[in-house]
């Protein structure tokens, strides 16, 4: 079974304005990498966000593990929610919450109200917030404060939050671009590696095409709401970028 089926996608933030998806249709494997690559403005945001509703498609199927996710509802939205993780480009931490009630929080939408709301988590996610702190080089920092550590090591504990929610897909929004391209380059393996042990599709908007090319297997060209390219990250050629990539110099 595929991951995602996404048809004919269209989203638009305000009627007035024009469509910011204009009908994208792919796939997802389950073993898949894949990057949207494409001009700024050009809708990749959107795309991952239209995934799991955080904006609302205005038509079009987005079928998850088989789920059709758009036409839920409210509770069953949050139910399957939980099942897919995602990492930002912000990292979204708690500025004053410890590292590990940080990567803990990734656990909130298993736990009951009560347990929830004093922070009670079951020792099996502790373990398992040690064992991804480690697994992310994150061991020294477990009970320093978010707003202590530097962009890389923020996100660092973003992909951990992601992680320990055993997400069966993981949604990447520009996870690179508050940082140096040293950095980058280095979160961008990290997010391969974690998400190929752990065994998750993921979906990943990445501006910079160098490291999509280099972390992905496959490609997706989007251009102003619009797929360009749909193919391996090895077919991607300086025609293809030539193409996605028409209205921006680059
Ligand atoms: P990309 O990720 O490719 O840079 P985005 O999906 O962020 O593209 O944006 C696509 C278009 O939608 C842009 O024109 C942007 O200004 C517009 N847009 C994005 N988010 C919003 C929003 N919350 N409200 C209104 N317009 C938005």
């Amino acid at each position: 079974m595929k991951t995602l089926e996404i048809t004919n996608l269209r989203a638009q933030y305000e009627r007035s304005r024009p469509e910011v998806l204009k009908g994208v249709s792919f796939n997802l494997d389950p073993d898949d990498f894949l990057a949207i690559i494409g001009p700024s403005g050009a809708g990749k945001s959107t795309l991952i966000r239209c995934v799991n509703r955080l904006v609302e498609p205005t038509s079009g199927d987005v079928i998850f593990n088989g789920v059709n996710v758009t036409k839920l509802n409210h509770r069953e939205l949050r139910k399957i929610r939980r099942y897919i993780g995602m990492i930002f480009q912000e990292f979204n931490l708690v500025e004053r919450m410890s590292v590990m009630d940080n990567v803990l929080s990734g656990r909130l939408g298993y736990t009951n109200t009560l347990r929830s709301l004093f922070r009670l988590y079951p020792k099996a996610d502790i373990k398992k917030a040690l064992d991804l702190l480690e697994r992310v080089g994150l061991s020294d920092f477990v009970d320093k404060r978010a707003d202590e550590l530097s962009g890389g090591q923020r996100q660092r504990v973003g992909i951990a939050r992601a992680l320990i929610q055993d997400p069966k897909l993981l949604l990447v929004d520009e996870p690179t671009s508050s940082l140096d391209p040293k950095i980058s380059k280095e979160i961008m393996g990290m997010i391969r590696k974690m998400s190929k042990e752990e065994g998750v599709p993921t979906l990943c908007n990445i501006h910079d095409v160098n490291l999509a090319l280099e972390f992905s297997n496959r490609v997706i060209g989007l251009q102003d709401g619009v797929k360009m390219f749909d193919g391996p990250s090895k077919n991607v050629d300086k025609k293809t970028l030539e193409e996605i990539y028409a209205f921006e110099v680059l």
